[in-house]
């Protein structure tokens, strides 16, 4: 999909008539009710059945539900969406299970850049951005042999973290390592997690000044993953390795947290350099993102990875964070990203916040 075939495609929409459009899962709950707050339609796509918990959260259920078999169907259900003038917001799970491809190709406006999905999913792209934009990543490891720290080993592709292992030498690697997988180690990185959730517009000036728009941060979270999280609770993992159990990196759910005030500039700092490059190189991460990083005790922030765009960890806070709090009460990313949709439609500017 090229800019100029979704700019053709919204010349045909009724702009005061937009329906809010993603798959139920995720984040879908929080996308709905910040879309009803802002006054928008909803449409929710189910895959396989619609499911009967929605009817348990009516500010959270959508209008109406598009029920599809597998994730690849949504592609033949287009033309109808197009009549309902959806806008389709992605989220970690859509984009991981429609597959990037697919996403590239989805005849639908969506919200954000899709420029951005081969800079993210590729390590190698993403090392280049984050490092260019001036951030300090986790140091990667390109033999195992040369392990003499604890490391973290990635598999490409993993959903959520599934199957990474730490190592702390390199016969702990051979024992653990899946070689049928393509894996990247990094330094494994000791401190505290935060997930941090920013939101730029391009198009609005009226918070942290950018060369072009503006950047607010909304809120953070830190995740909660089995086992690793809770291990501790059955001895030692060293202990608990001896017998063959090792800790793993799923995630279940999301924790609200708040930093000390004084590591905000830092903050915002790598949220700005973030943007700058992004738009250098792709034309900018547009709408919410969020960097997963671990301050270390020297209080420094090393950015292991980065998603572009809403993630779950934003779940907490659908009725709003003690962030976004300060900039409007209520404000959820969900709500954030309909408001963002609701100016630009206003301003006949929604070519500039949709792909
Ligand atoms: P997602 O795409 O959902 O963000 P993922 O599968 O790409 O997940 P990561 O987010 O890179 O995986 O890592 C999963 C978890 O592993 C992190 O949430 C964090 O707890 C831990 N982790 C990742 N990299 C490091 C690191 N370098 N040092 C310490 N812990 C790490």
């Amino acid at each position: 999909m090229t800019q100029k075939n979704i700019n053709d495609m919204l010349t045909s929409y009724d702009k005061k008539n937009l329906t809010i459009c993603t798959v139920c899962s995720h984040s879908s709950l929080q996308i709905f009710n910040g879309a009803r707050k802002e006054g928008f339609k909803t449409l929710g796509i189910a895959i396989g059945e619609k499911k009967k918990f929605y009817d348990a959260f009516p500010l959270g259920k959508p209008d109406e539900f598009l029920i599809v078999n597998n994730y690849k169907d949504i592609l033949k259900c287009t033309d109808e969406l197009r009549k309902k003038n959806v806008v389709v917001i992605p989220h970690g799970s859509f984009v991981e299970y429609f597959g990037a491809d697919n996403f590239i190709k989805l005849d639908l406006p969506t919200f954000g850049n899709r420029n951005v999905l081969m800079w993210e999913s590729d390590r190698k792209m993403e090392r280049e951005w984050l490092e260019g934009a001036g951030l300090t990543m986790p140091q990667e490891i390109k033999n195992p042999k040369d392990i003499n720290k604890p490391v973290i080993v990635k598999y490409h592709g993993a959903k959520g973290g599934k199957g990474f292992f730490i190592a702390k030498t390199f016969d702990e690697f051979q024992k653990r390592i899946q070689k049928n997988k393509s894996f990247t180690i990094q330094e494994f990185v000791m401190g505290t997690r935060y997930y941090l959730h920013y939101f730029y517009s391009p198009i609005q000036d009226d918070a942290y000044k950018l060369s072009k728009g503006s950047l607010q941060l909304l809120s953070m979270d830190r995740r909660d993953e089995t086992t690793i999280d809770e291990v501790h609770r059955l001895g030692s993992i060293a202990e608990l390795e001896e017998l063959g159990i090792h800790p793993t990196f799923v995630v279940t759910g999301n924790i609200p947290i708040v930093m000390r005030e004084s590591l905000l500039p830092k903050v915002f700092k790598m949220g700005e350099s973030v943007v700058e490059k992004s738009l250098e190189l792709f034309g900018g991460i547009i709408g919410s993102f969020c960097l997963e990083t671990v301050i270390t005790e020297d209080l420094e922030f090393k950015v292991f990875e980065i998603s572009a765009r809403i993630v779950a960890g934003t779940n907490p806070y659908i009725a709003g964070s003690p962030y976004s709090e300060m900039i409007q009460p209520d404000l959820s990313t969900g709500r954030r990203i309909a408001q963002e949709i609701k100016y630009a439609a206003k301003k006949n500017l929604l070519h500039e916040v949709l792909s």
